[in-house]
């Protein structure tokens, strides 16, 4: 994925203290420690640029959703029926997930900020799975019930829609300072509310918060309600006043004009595309190649882990096949060329989606100097042999179960296709057995009356 090296038919890549040392043939190993990827491919770890990791215990819940039904299901109910060590588990789970299908780097996009004893668990669940990334704490106020409350329905919208609570300020900020680092795999990074649909003070004074913590990454989601219409983007206001900057990733951004697409990437600032919840929940269509046109970067992202799976190998298929038809439906004739190859969404999920996290210069490509983010994929599978074109191998025949190896900053997460350290059925008890409670929790809930107010908040 590095232009200069270029693509090595065989080769070494050499790890020294956690970086990439030397990349070449017939390297000397210089008794470094030999890992054999005889019938692997080998390439950058890949970068999700949105997750919303906490919620791994609910796969499936969301299947038939659409994006209205996700924000009152979701954001209202499911997530008051975590308690902390849930949150923890769903971190930890989700973030094993990603290294297991070679995916390094991960912006987790945390909204389950309940109280500060959450956030613990949410931080360190994700530190303790050894993923990459950034770890970005969620400006969301969660509704203020817990199950088998009596609903008080005024509560529930004077203090959702109400401006970001004081105390998340201060308590992402001891986050930050109890478990992140600037030079860490994982970074500390905030994720703001839908900045975009709250009056301008509110926004600015919001962002105003999100940068005096500092962070490595501000990300949120941004133009996505599908009503372009009447739900001005506010980049242009939003960038006039001097809130936007180049460590800024935007979410979605379905409803974006080619101006907004403009200031983004004039900023230096990066948007993700999230494939699979944009176009099957109705969102819109997914925006890669706006930006790339707009000389801006994107990433590729799962989004929603209860609706999804969490590898990039089903998003970069599904964002390549249904623009390569946007392409083809246009001319209304048989193709004769194929507009976009199938590397260029490689990249998207590797290099460039490094760049749209403001992170080129330490992963993304194999690269001397970089972080030792590598994985092996296997070309000897049921699934991947032969293997006659490798980019044509990882875009439409591998999946997780072909990832071998994972390292993160030169550390094994991943060999000979099992994660390391990590004693999956004991796991797997506790999260099947977090998933039961959670369900528990939930059928103590007035759904219906829950439901009804947020649906017509969105909707209305
Ligand atoms: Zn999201």
């Amino acid at each position: 994925m590095d232009p200069a090296l270029g693509d090595l038919a065989c080769g070494d890549v050499l790890v020294r203290n956690g970086r990439i040392a030397a990349v070449g043939e017939n390297l000397d190993p210089a008794g470094a420690e030999i890992v054999d990827a005889t019938n692997c491919i080998v390439l950058p770890g890949f970068v999700d640029g949105h997750r919303h990791v906490w919620q791994t215990q609910l796969r499936g819940v969301a299947t038939d959703w659409t994006i209205v039904d996700y924000m009152v299901h979701m954001r209202t109910l499911y997530c008051v029926c975590y308690e902390p060590e849930d949150a923890y588990l769903g971190n930890y789970v989700g973030g094993l997930e990603a290294l297991a299908a070679g995916v390094t780097s991960v912006v987790d996009h945390s909204h389950l900020q309940i109280s500060p004893e959450y956030s613990d668990a949410l931080a360190s669940g994700l530190l303790d799975s050894g993923v990459g990334g950034v770890f970005c704490y969620g400006f969301y106020n969660n509704p203020p019930y817990r199950p088998g409350d009596s609903i008080d329905v005024a509560s529930i919208r004077n203090r959702v829609f109400a401006p970001v609570e004081e105390w998340h300020v201060p308590n992402a900020k001891r986050i930050r300072d109890r478990y992140f680092t600037a030079a860490g795999a994982l970074r500390f990074g905030i994720a703001a509310s839908e900045v975009f649909m709250i009056p301008f003070d509110l926004a600015a004074k919001e962002l105003n918060a999100a940068w005096s913590l500092e962070p490595a990454l501000v990300t949120a989601h941004w133009a996505c309600t599908a009503r372009a219409d009447r739900t001005p983007t506010m980049i242009p206001e939003l960038h006039r006043a001097g809130h936007l900057h180049r460590n800024m990733l935007f979410t979605h951004c379905n409803n974006f004009s080619r101006a907004d697409f403009q200031i983004v990437a004039a900023l230096g600032a990066g948007v993700c595309a999230t494939p699979d919840t944009e176009l099957g929940m109705g969102m819109g269509f997914p925006v890669q190649e706006k930006m790339l046109a707009a000389h801006g970067s994107v990433a590729f992202g799962a989004d929603i882990c209860s609706n999804v799976a969490g590898d990039l190998f089903g998003q970069m298929r599904l964002a390549l096949q249904s623009q390569r038809w946007r392409g083809f439906e246009a001319s209304e004739q048989l193709p004769t060329s194929m507009p976009i190859t199938a590397r260029r969404y490689l990249e998207i999920a590797t290099r460039i989606g490094a760049e749209a996290l403001g992170m080129a210069d330490e992963i993304g490509t194999l690269t001397p100097g970089k972080r030792a983010d590598v994985i092996l994929v296997r070309t000897d599978s049921i699934s991947t042999s032969p293997s006659n074109d490798p980019v044509g191998t990882l875009m439409f025949y591998a999946n997780a179960s072909d990832v071998d190896t994972v390292l993160v900053a030169g550390e094994f997460r991943k060999r000979n296709g099992s994660l390391v350290g990590v004693n999956w059925p004991e796991v797997r008890e506790r999260l099947v057995r977090s998933r039961d409670q959670i369900m528990d929790r939930l059928a103590r809930i007035p759904f219906a009356k829950v439901r009804e107010v947020w649906h017509d908040a969105l909707t209305g």
